[in-house]
């Protein structure tokens, strides 16, 4: 256990050697075979850069871009640099905030204090759209209409049909997290124009690569504010732009798109708060790194990150279509490969892969879709992709030969029935009690069968387990020095 608060101070040498060791129990954020959470360029000195650049501006508050201009001046050389990317014009505003989730949180904001008049607004977002729209519907009181996908995308006139006079705002995906299949955006924002409806696309994952795939001749479709129908883009620069953790960009069409975006407050004895985003005192130091990594890369560094992830999917997709049991669940037409299961158990095919050092993301079942495996593909995984075939092929025969999980009978559970008891008896049965998460397949199993609403008891209840204070528990004497 870590004392954070030891009786005398430490000294820096052995409190960096302590993070060292901790960060050693992670998963690998290098070396091209983590499939998720992290983003890698694999570019030599990049790091370091970041981390000096994050220094520099790491003290320097963003509340008030008149005591820090240096902030102001580089978020917007961010703003400009996404906007010219995605589509935008003279026109174009936007907000460094610190995060995907962020970035539609405030794009919902926005859309719902644009009309104060609508008593019960509503968002129409497709059934593939990121969790996080239903996170800011819920933070925001807005309720949300989920519009069934065909053949995993948006469908235009099914969400053109539930349009109605409280909708503030409809949202798309280029691409999707789960299956990374660009929505049919042209179409969209067509139908958004004709409505005069705002309509956010959520570029947050993709919208550092699809403009360079499409320079390199990948068949996508316009996706951004090149279009006069999308009112709002949002693109995380710590995915594909290959930044360090907490830096997303939300661009607006227009100023007066943007305005109902700001929370402002005059009425207390202390300063005018003026926020453009959720925080009110920021850290420069994810903005600064940002700008470094952009810096650093630049447009044709790009372009060269693209065509080698792009080679990435290709091999990796060879590999799945090449295995039988396994096939591509969803065309791997972005910077995603999405396999699905014929007969093979794919949470087991998960800790195979796992334990041949290849770190997927298992997908559990929804409404019609089947569980999927996920691949987030970066540049790093170029160098190490032709490696991946054998060990996928080997994986798949251990699966097979393990079988697939029994799901142990349990009683009929249903989230009222989740105490923080059963949660800790239910996680020691499943052999999670020591903090080995190497063989999951029973969990992803049990989850898998489980309704969503039990499957968030349950996870939720899991979590709250293991965030528990360190101080509060008995100092032990050997821990850590
Ligand atoms: C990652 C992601 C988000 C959420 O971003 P965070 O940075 O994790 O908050 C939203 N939409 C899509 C499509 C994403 O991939």
């Amino acid at each position: 256990m870590i004392d954070a608060l030891p009786a005398k101070g430490v000294p820096a040498d052995q409190i960096l050697a302590e993070l060292r060791a901790l960060r050693g129990g992670d998963l690998p954020t290098h070396g091209g075979r983590l499939f998720a959470y992290v983003y890698d360029p694999a570019l030599d000195g990049l790091d370091e850069l970041a981390r000096a650049a994050h220094a520099v501006s790491a003290s320097v508050n963003g509340l008030d871009p008149t005591a820090f201009p240096s902030l102001l001046a580089m978020e917007n050389a961010l703003v400009g640099a996404a906007a010219k990317l995605l589509g935008g014009n003279a026109g174009t505003v936007g907000s460094v905030t610190s995060g995907g989730t962020e970035s539609l949180i405030l794009a919902v904001k926005a859309a719902r204090d644009a009309h104060p008049e609508v008593a019960n607004p509503r968002l129409v977002v497709p059934s593939t759209a990121h969790a996080a729209f239903a996170k800011a519907a819920h933070y925001l009181r807005v309720a949300l209409d989920v519009v069934p996908v065909k053949d995993l995308r948006a469908d235009p006139a099914a969400m053109a049909a539930v349009i109605g006079p409280e909708t503030v705002l409809i949202a798309a995906s280029a691409p999707s997290y789960a299956h990374g299949v660009v929505d049919p955006i042209p179409e969209i924002a067509a139908i958004a124009e004709e409505r005069g409806v705002r309509f956010h696309v959520d570029a947050c994952f993709g919208g550092w690569i699809l403009p360079y795939l499409r320079r390199l001749g990948a068949d996508l479709p316009d996706f951004d504010l090149s279009l006069p129908g999308v009112t709002s883009i949002s693109v995380d620069l710590h995915k594909y732009a290959y930044a360090p953790k907490g830096v997303s960009i939300l661009l607006h069409a227009t100023e007066e798109l943007r305005r109902p975006q700001y929370f402002a407050y005059a009425d207390w004895p202390g300063y005018t708060m003026i926020n453009p985003v959720i925080s009110s005192t920021r850290s420069g130091g994810p903005i600064a790194a940002a700008l470094a990594t952009l810096r650093s890369i630049g447009d044709e560094g790009y372009l060269g990150l693209a065509a080698s992830t792009r080679e990435a999917v290709r091999i990796l997709s060879d590999a799945v279509t090449a295995v039988d049991g396994i096939f591509l669940y969803a065309p791997a037409e972005t910077s995603v490969v999405c396999l699905g299961s014929d007969g093979v158990d794919l949470f087991v095919l998960a800790d195979e892969l796992a334990a041949r050092g290849w770190h997927t993301q298992p997908q559990m079942a929804y409404r019609e879709l089947e569980p999927t495996i996920h691949l987030t593909v970066t540049a790093a995984v170029w160098a190490t992709a032709e490696s991946f075939a054998p060990d996928l092929a080997d994986a798949v025969a251990a699966t097979r030969a393990r079988g697939p999980i029994a799901l142990p009978d349990l009683p009929p559970l249903t989230p009222e029935m989740i105490t923080p008891a059963l949660v800790a008896e239910l996680a020691a049965g499943l052999g999670l009690g020591g903090g080995d998460f190497s063989r999951m397949a029973p969990v992803n199993a049990l989850l898998n069968a489980a309704p969503p609403d039990l499957r968030e008891a349950l996870l939720t209840g899991f979590l709250s387990l293991l965030q528990r204070p360190a101080a509060l528990t008995e100092p032990d004497p050997d821990a850590l020095g």
